[in-house]
Formats: structure tokens, C-alpha cells, sequence
């Protein structure tokens, strides 16, 4: 495990996800990293992994409180 992630793996794939869509998604658009995860938080075709990280990205709380049922 490396200790600068703060997901478990599942939660770490969705968000590298988020990522790469983000590069896409910035070239069509020229959106916003904040609105650009509001839209993953809230399209009903997201997966619930990457809806998780999408909120707990938006919330800037605790980045790791997404797993604390893990
Ligand atoms: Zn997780």
C-alpha cells in the first residue's frame, strides 16, 4: 500500500478515472476541476466508486472519510 493514497485500491482506480476523464473532459469544455466533479458526483451514470471519491473531493474534508467502512 503506499502511504501517500489515502483510498483503497477500488476507490484509487475510480478516482485515476476521474482524473483521465478530467484531461477529456477539459479539452471539450474547458471546465472547471470543482464543476467537472460536481458532474461525476451527480450523473446518474456514474459508478458509486467514483461518485465516493467525486464527494469526498468536493467536501475537502477528509479525503480518506470515503473508506471509513472499509
Ligand atoms: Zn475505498
Amino acid at each position: 500500500m503506499q502511504p501517500q493514497s489515502k483510498y483503497c485500491e477500488l476507490h484509487q482506480k475510480a478516482y485515476e478515472n476521474i482524473q483521465k476523464k478530467f484531461e477529456v473532459w477539459k479539452k471539450a469544455s474547458n471546465i472547471e476541476w470543482q464543476d467537472y466533479l460536481k458532474e461525476v458526483a451527480t450523473n446518474p451514470f456514474t459508478g458509486s466508486w467514483a461518485r465516493e471519491v467525486a464527494e469526498s473531493l468536493l467536501s475537502e474534508k477528509e479525503l480518506g472519510s470515503v473508506e471509513r467502512n472499509v
